[in-house]
């Protein structure tokens, strides 16, 4: 179920366009004057009923309430499936006629009154998630589900909105006295139980976990890392703790510091392993069985989801996401199991291997005979289909680039700094970007012009780069039959192979 974790970008696709267009209709002035706060009551009485009672108020826009319209297995009426007693009314308690929006609604309603008209809505969500096959719209871990005691909500699935209507919010959980909460937002003060909400990608797009689980706050430099764990896992979480600090601290050094954020990490028992990237937030699930020898496996899930923060989920995001996704999800993969290796997780043969894997599912996608080759670009398009290609080559092209970048600089330079100046140019000022932008990263690190690679291997389609020939400069030797590849290191390098090597895969960040 490899591919299945890395849906989350196709929720990011909808909310930068969605984030780009309130900006636009922002500046037209109309909407300027509009209360765009938002608050929300969430009650559970107890765990069996399977429910929850949501009381809501905001601002109505575009005469429009909804449910997010997609990660769920395209139910016609969406999130909004699992949604009963929806009664809406304005502030003094006047009901308000609302009619079902039937054709490509996804969980949408008309409500007859005036935009700028402050809504108070009424509803239950009922937690019957689990009776529906998720498997194409992210798997399991993509929605709510119950375990041992606690609830792991997906927030989509709670929270109705006006379109363009919510800037902030604040959400306020009245739970049993014995729960514990776990969210990925700070507590107001002097309100209990009640978090704010920066943004709206943050309200619909993050993980909460309420009643039985283990909480553990972890801070790394300035970022809160609660962990949130199944107590069916209660063993393990040392392991997690020592995972996080390892990675985590990685991307810190690279990044430059861990930004000042809480961030929920969510792990429950599965019968599978994988992972699924939020605003600040992912959802992991394990088997239990036999955890300590799946290390290799779940640590790598981990660290993928964990930098998501900074590709793909939060801090980087494509201005369209389709043509970055070998970005997002392939230099994602790569820094997963780099981290993995440089930290001790993966041993050096099975990180061999890990590469080994990467090449040979690059070579399969660019030889699916008799269908033409496309480029990386475009195979964002259709993620589900073309999910080897971009992890696998991606993955590939980050690690001939960090090669590349180390042999031009005299080792000094390497992908990390490509990273890290992405981060800088865009993350840091809320930007999105483009294929050219990290061309333009390389180029700019490297002192070196890579049009002709990006137009041969991101944008075009025919060609893959002579992975045996870069890795050489590294001191590993690659030797290929057709889909196979071996990795092993050079006994005998050069001093500049052995000086790369070091760079990327030994040298303190
Ligand atoms: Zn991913």
């Amino acid at each position: 179920m490899q591919t299945l974790h890395k849906h989350a970008p196709f929720l990011l696709i909808s909310i930068i366009l969605a984030a780009t267009f309130a900006i636009a209709y922002g500046a037209s002035g109309s909407t300027d004057e509009m209360d765009k706060t938002a608050h929300y009551s969430v009650r559970f009485d107890a765990l069996d009923t399977r429910i929850a009672h949501v009381q809501a108020e905001m601002t109505l826009q575009r005469g429009t309430i909804k449910m997010l319209a997609w990660g769920h297995p395209w139910l016609p009426e969406g999130w909004a499936t699992f949604v009963e007693n929806l009664v809406v009314t304005d502030l003094e308690g006047n009901p308000l006629n609302i009619s079902p929006i039937t054709e490509d609604g996804w969980g949408s309603w008309t409500v007859d009154a005036e935009d700028g008209t402050r809504l108070s809505l009424s509803y239950d969500v009922r937690f019957n998630h689990d009776q529906y096959d998720w498997f194409a719209a992210g798997g399991q871990d993509s929605r709510p589900s119950y375990s041992n005691g606690g609830l792991y909500l997906v927030s989509r699935a709670l929270f109705f909105y006006s379109p363009y209507a919510i800037d902030d919010a604040s959400v306020e959980f009245l739970i049993p006295e014995d729960w514990e909460i776990s969210t990925p937002w700070p507590l107001i003060d002097d309100q209990p139980n009640t978090y704010f909400v920066e943004s709206w990608s943050s309200l619909v797009s993050n993980m909460i976990v309420v009643g039985n689980h283990l909480r553990q706050v972890v801070n790394v430099d300035n970022m809160d890392v609660i962990l949130a764990v199944d107590p069916s896992l209660e063993q393990h979480l040392g392991d997690f703790e020592d995972t996080l600090r390892l990675q985590l601290g990685s991307y810190s050094q690279m990044f430059g510091g861990a930004p000042s954020v809480i961030y929920l990490i969510a792990i429950r028992e599965a019968d599978e392993i994988e992972g699924e990237s939020f605003h600040n937030s992912f959802s992991q699930i394990v088997i239990g069985d036999r955890l300590n020898q799946r290390r290799l496996i779940w640590a790598n899930v981990f660290g993928h989801e964990l930098f998501h923060f900074w590709n793909g989920a939060n801090t980087l995001i494509g201005i369209e996401k389709s043509r970055v996704e070998w970005f997002g999800e392939g230099f994602t993969e790569y820094y997963a199991s780099l981290t993995s290796f440089r930290t001790g997780i993966l041993s050096e043969d099975i990180y061999h291997n890990k590469l080994a894997r990467y090449f040979a599912r690059y070579h399969i996608s660019k030889h699916r005979w008799p269908a033409e080759p496309i480029s990386l670009v475009e195979a964002g398009n259709d993620k589900p289909t073309n999910w080897l290609y971009l992890y696998g080559g991606g993955a590939t092209i980050a690690l001939i680039l960090d090669v590349e970048i180390r042999d031009l600089t005299n080792t000094e330079c390497g992908l990390n700094d490509v990273m890290h100046l992405m981060v800088r140019r865009f993350g840091d000022t809320n930007t999105r970007f483009d294929v050219d932008d990290v061309l333009d990263a390389v180029n700019q690190v490297s002192g070196s012009d890579f049009s002709d690679f990006f137009d041969r291997y991101i944008y075009g389609a025919e060609e893959m780069p002579d992975i045996a020939a870069t890795l050489s400069k590294a001191g590993l030797v690659v030797d290929q039959y057709g889909d196979e590849f071996y990795v092993r290191r050079n006994p005998n390098p050069t001093v500049e192979q052995e000086a790369i090597y070091n760079a990327i895969f030994v040298r303190e960040w």
